[in-house]
Formats: C-alpha cells, structure tokens, sequence
C-alpha cells in the first residue's frame, strides 16, 4: 500500500516540490495550505493527473491546535494516518529593529516552531504504534547562523525548530526518524520577486555552487530523508546550501 505525506504549506514554493516529488515516488500525498486554495487545487489535479496517486487538501492554520486536530481526524479518516510528516510551513516577518513588534515575534514563532509541534503532536501515534515513521522539518541555515539581524524573529524560530527536531528525535525513538533539512537560498518565485538584481548577484556570489538552490533540489532530499535508504540518519540538522559562507 501507498505510504502517506503529509505536507504543510504544501501549495507553493518548496513545499510544491516535495508534494510533486513524493507523489512522483508513489506516495499519497496531502497538501496542507493556508491562503493559497487555487494553487493547492490546481497542483491536487496535476498530482493525480500525472501521478496516479490519491491526493487531498486541506486548508488549515498549523498554528491553531484545533485546526490541525480536524486535519488530521479528516487525514485519518480518508487514510489510517501519516507516514510521512514534512513541517514545511513558515512564515518571515523580518523587518528592521526600530519597526519590529512583538506580536510579530510571537506569530513568527506560532507559525515555525507551534506549528511544527501541533502538526508532530498530533500524528506521532499512529508513527510509534506501525513502529516506522518520518517526520523531516524545514529549517534554514538562518537557523544556524546569523547572516541578517533583521531576521532576528525567523532565525530564533528556526533555531528552535532545530531544538525541536533533537528533542523529539530523542523522544520518538528507534521506530520514528525526525531530521531537519536547513535550505540556504532557494530561488522560489516568491524568493525572486522581493530582490534586485544586483542584491541577488551579492547573494550567489556568497554561494560556492554560483548560484541560487532549485525547490526540487530541497524535495530530492525529502525525499531520500523519507526512504528506507536513510534509515541510520536521524535526529540530524542538514544543510543545503551550494556551500553558502558569510555574513552581514
Ligand atoms: P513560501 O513563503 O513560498 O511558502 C510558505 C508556505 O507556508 C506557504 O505554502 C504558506 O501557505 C505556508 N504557511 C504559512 N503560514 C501558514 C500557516 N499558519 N498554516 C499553514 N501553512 C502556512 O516559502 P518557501 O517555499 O520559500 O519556504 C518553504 C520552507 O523552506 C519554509 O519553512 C522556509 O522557512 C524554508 N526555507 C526557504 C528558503 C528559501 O530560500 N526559499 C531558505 C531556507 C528555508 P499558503 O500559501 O497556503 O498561505
């Protein structure tokens, strides 16, 4: 039987490639979204189009407990759960020092780290009672390093995101690997349009490889991370960045 993906923010950007990429690899796949319904229906018709997979979605704020609840009482419902969890939602409300606000610090931190756990919190059962499972977290390598204080709210949720992953690697553990992929600059379209292009030549140049990272490179190792291949990884923070070095 087909194993199931669970994708959050599965719509758009990164989150698109890995839905597209698992389902590609056989697997039934749920997209989880938030604002973006037309781009999660029209990828739900491209998945079974081209894949011949089952394919769901589900509007769904991560950070409300409840809302993630029904999710996965509908996912459980259509399917018995998830084998496969990515935390792939986030949300970046950088801003400079004088204009930032603490609300925006604690929806940063609802989002990227709340998230994350209510989505775990609520499917790790079904992982641990199967005796296998795969939970792969998001991360950055803003999470690692410091390369723009502005980023200061999305850097320490993705710091605690890497928190979150030892911990409930630890927890979960032997039957349930939990990793976290840490993307360096990924050239999403929604990453493209915010830079000029002189800004973007300062970022590539920072970047071993020369250039930016494709979403389907993030989802190849989604991927990998999901398969039996992978199974002796675990509780382990991996970047993926062309070789990314400097900071301002
Ligand atoms: P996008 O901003 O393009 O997409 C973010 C996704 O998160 C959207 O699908 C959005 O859903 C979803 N989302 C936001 N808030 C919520 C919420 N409350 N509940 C459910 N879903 C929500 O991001 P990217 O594709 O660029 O990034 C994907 C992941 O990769 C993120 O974790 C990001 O931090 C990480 N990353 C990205 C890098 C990059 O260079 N692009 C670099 C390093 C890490 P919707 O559209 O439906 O509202």
């Amino acid at each position: 039987m087909n194993k199931v993906a669970l994708v959050t923010g599965g719509a758009r950007g990164i989150g698109r490639a890995i839905c597209l990429e698992l389902a590609q690899s056989g697997y039934n796949v749920v997209i989880n979204y938030l604002t973006s319904s037309q781009e999660a229906k029209e990828l739900q018709k491209q998945i079974e189009d081209e894949y011949h997979v089952r394919c769901l979605t589900y509007k769904c704020d991560v950070s409300s407990t409840k809302e993630v609840d029904e999710m996965i009482a509908f996912v459980e419902k259509e399917f018995k759960g998830v084998d496969v969890l990515v935390n792939n939602a986030a949300i970046d409300l950088s801003n400079m020092f004088h204009l930032k606000n603490v609300e925006d610090f604690k929806r940063t931190l609802e989002v990227n780290v709340i998230g994350a756990y209510n989505v775990s919190l609520r499917v790790y059962k079904y992982m641990l009672e199967q005796k296998w499972g795969r939970i792969i977290n998001i991360g950055s390598t803003n999470g690692i390093n410091t390369y723009y204080p502005m980023c200061l709210e999305y850097d320490a949720s993705k710091a605690a995101l890497n928190s979150l992953t030892h911990n409930l690697a630890i927890q979960f553990a032997p039957y349930i690997n939990v990793n976290c992929i840490a993307p360096g600059f990924i050239g999403t379209e929604k990453e493209l349009e915010g830079y000029d292009e002189e800004f973007l030549k300062q970022e590539e140049e920072k970047i071993l490889v020369g250039r930016n990272g494709d979403p389907k490179e993030v989802a190849h190792l989604v991927k990998f991370l999901a398969s039996d291949e992978a199974s002796f990884i675990n509780n382990s923070i991996i970047r993926i960045d062309g070789g990314q070095y400097g900071s301002n």
